[in-house]
């Protein structure tokens, strides 16, 4: 004995009542997007199940509700992110921000700085020249009757040696401070870097989101569109 098919009834499976069958579409003609909620609804749901246009139309707009409440969240939870990232970001520039000013520096690091920068200025060959040039017309050009430094000055080479010898450290010391003020610089420059990475990231999100979520979406929305035209046209003939 042959297995009896299963009777398609002629009644719509949701709401129960009987219905023409032309108002009636079969499980196969709706989408899998809404048989997914009608199931939640309707457990007996299946590929034998009829549905009437009422009731497709209900669950339609209750999925596009959905969508929306969906799509509505999701935004929300990008946006909370990337002003959380933001306002995380946002202190991370003011913190180490290189100070020029200097304020912070002891008596001994300005020192040095003014007289490194001294040291290597035009003024300064300038006025040395001119010095050693005053000193050996005094001493040698017979302007004192005893002068205190006679050729070949001695005491001259002396004084030339201790400035040289202090001019090396004090160089040294404003070498270490521009290096200090360079390397927070940099410090400033990568934290300024991270926070465009994060940023250029959370715009990258933003599109993507745009390209794979909504626009699918979109296009499901369509689809629903053309559903409800071909329904339209089918009761129109
Ligand atoms: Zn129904």
């Amino acid at each position: 004995m042959m297995p009896e098919p299963p009777p398609v009834s002629s009644s719509c499976l949701v709401c129960g009542r009987p219905k023409e069958p032309r108002d009636l579409s079969a499980a196969s003609d709706v989408r899998q997007t809404l048989a997914e909620l009608i199931v939640k609804d309707v457990p007996d749901w299946n590929e034998s199940s009829r549905i009437c246009s009422e009731c497709l139309q209900k669950y339609r707009q209750l999925y596009l509700t959905q969508l929306l409440a969906d799509e509505t969240g999701e935004l929300g939870e990008l946006e909370a992110e990337v002003a959380q990232v933001l306002s995380r970001g946002a202190l991370l520039t003011p913190l180490t921000a290189p100070d020029d000013r200097d304020e912070s520096l002891g008596f001994g690091a300005r020192m040095a700085d003014r007289v490194a920068d001294w040291g290597g200025s035009w003024g300064f060959i300038l006025s040395f020249v001119a010095v050693l040039a005053l000193w050996m017309m005094v001493n040698a050009g017979g302007l004192l009757v005893r002068p205190f430094d006679p050729y070949p000055f001695i005491l001259l080479n002396l004084v030339l040696s201790c400035i040289a010898a202090l001019q090396a450290p004090v160089i040294m010391m404003s070498q270490r401070r521009q290096e200090a003020k360079d390397r927070r610089r940099a410090e400033n420059d990568y934290q300024i870097n991270l926070k465009t990475e994060l940023e250029l990231r959370q715009l990258h999100e933003k599109i993507d989101h745009q390209l794979t979520h909504q626009w699918r979406r979109l296009l499901e929305i369509q689809r629903i569109q053309v559903d409800l035209l071909h329904e339209m046209r089918r009761a129109r003939q």
